[in-house]
């Protein structure tokens, strides 16, 4: 008999001496019993502090994290753009992603896309949403080549990846999250937003023969290829899409580069420009872009930020899709309507790849940010192109003889 029993029983000893025998052990297994209760209730009480205290630091980290649960809140943003409304492809893809989203997200979240110049200017995109007027934007990288030198490296760049690439890159390789590195200090979170695939070289009133025809020659040409273009000796502007027509048809400009066959047409270039070159040596596969202000990300409850990861993604995708199908058709129609389309020539190639490999190397001089993003991009390129070289590209040659 243990202290406890020897206590209880001394206890009971006056009263209940003539049923002692058989008392006992029944009172003990009563109190026994109630320790038992007592004892769960404890625990039980416990395991809710420990589950309340659980739910109350998933939630104190997932606010840290910018995360929140899903409490049926709405939320309605705005997108601007650097295109006309509507436009084919790149126009298509804020209204496909903004539908995307509202379907995914049972009208949760809601994006109202305004076309270029509609809330804010075409080029004016990345301001809006990095200082929070609008939450989101689509746009191009290489547009805010003033702000951050190493941007066209995530849309294109002279002599770069493809879209094959620049996506493997982006997604598989590394490239995104320093990306979102270089765009965190603007408070943007960058996405994926579509490819265009290779560019063509432009529309040019003006045969181009040798570099010495480019000197003088004034062309629409953004991002490091202007750069490229002004050193080859001519003269690059930036000049939104909307506005390239007139410009071409005035002779404000002499030459002017935009997209593919799809987009071209849809703007009238076979109009107002006399020779159609190629290939698109400055824009190997141009990557767009969602930005997206930071706060705003930062506001929506998990499901919703996994909801826009997603359809930027599919948007991403179907976009390439979609410029491959209709720049092959709109092509044949241009070969038909006698568009004088006609190739570089290859000295031409030659000396502006040299003159952009130059230029390479002095920015990365000048720039740390700028030899980082090179370095990295330039890293996974050529293991890209190693591997490259023994698929994609005897397969072409090989192939389409
Ligand atoms: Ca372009």
């Amino acid at each position: 008999m243990n202290r406890f029993n020897a206590s209880l029983a001394s206890a009971n000893v006056s009263h209940i001496d003539s049923s002692r025998g058989a008392a006992t052990p029944a009172i003990i297994l009563g109190l026994v019993a109630a320790l038992v209760v007592v004892f769960a209730l404890l625990v039980m009480e416990k395991s809710h502090n420990y589950i309340a205290n659980a739910d109350e630091e998933m939630h104190e980290a997932n606010e840290a994290n910018g995360l929140a649960a899903n409490n049926g809140e709405t939320f309605e943003w705005r997108m601007v753009t650097s295109w006309p409304k509507n436009f084919p492809g790149i126009g298509m893809g804020p209204e496909n992603f903004a539908e995307l989203v509202n379907e995914m997200s049972g009208g949760r979240l809601v994006i109202h896309v305004y076309g270029g110049g509609e809330i804010v200017p075409a080029l004016g995109v990345f301001d809006a949403v990095s200082t929070g007027a609008v939450e989101v934007g689509h746009t191009g990288g290489y547009y805010h080549i003033g702000k951050i030198p190493a941007s066209p490296f995530f849309t294109a760049v002279p002599f770069g990846m493809n879209a094959q690439e620049i996506n493997a890159w982006l997604h598989h390789g590394g490239g995104l999250e320093l990306w979102r590195e270089l765009y965190e200090p603007f408070n943007l979170i960058p996405f994926a937003g579509g490819n265009t695939g290779v560019q063509m070289g432009g529309w040019f009133n003006k045969e181009i023969n040798s570099l010495e025809d480019i000197r003088g020659l004034k062309m629409r040409i953004p991002g490091i290829a202007g750069e490229v273009f002004q050193r080859a000796g001519g003269t690059a502007v930036t000049i939104a899409g909307g506005e390239l027509y007139t410009s071409m048809q005035t002779g404000v400009i002499d030459a002017t580069e935009w997209v593919g066959p799809y987009n071209d047409r849809s703007f009238g270039f076979n109009e107002v420009g006399q020779y159609y070159y190629y290939p698109g040596w400055h824009e190997t596969g141009s990557n767009l872009e969602f930005d997206i202000n930071l706060d705003a990300w930062n506001r929506l409850p998990e499901d919703l930020q996994a909801i826009v990861e997603a359809a930027a993604r599919a948007v991403n995708q179907d976009m390439l899709d979609e410029y491959t199908a209709q720049n092959a058709i709109v092509l044949q129609e241009l070969i038909e309507d006698g568009v004088d389309i006609r190739p570089f020539p290859d000295e031409v190639i030659a000396e502006l790849k040299s003159i952009a490999m130059d230029f390479y190397a002095e920015e990365a001089e000048k720039d740390e940010t700028f030899a980082h993003v090179y370095q990295e991009y330039w890293a996974f390129f050529e293991k890209l192109q190693v591997w490259h070289a023994i698929s994609e590209v005897p397969l072409y040659l090989n192939r389409d003889n």
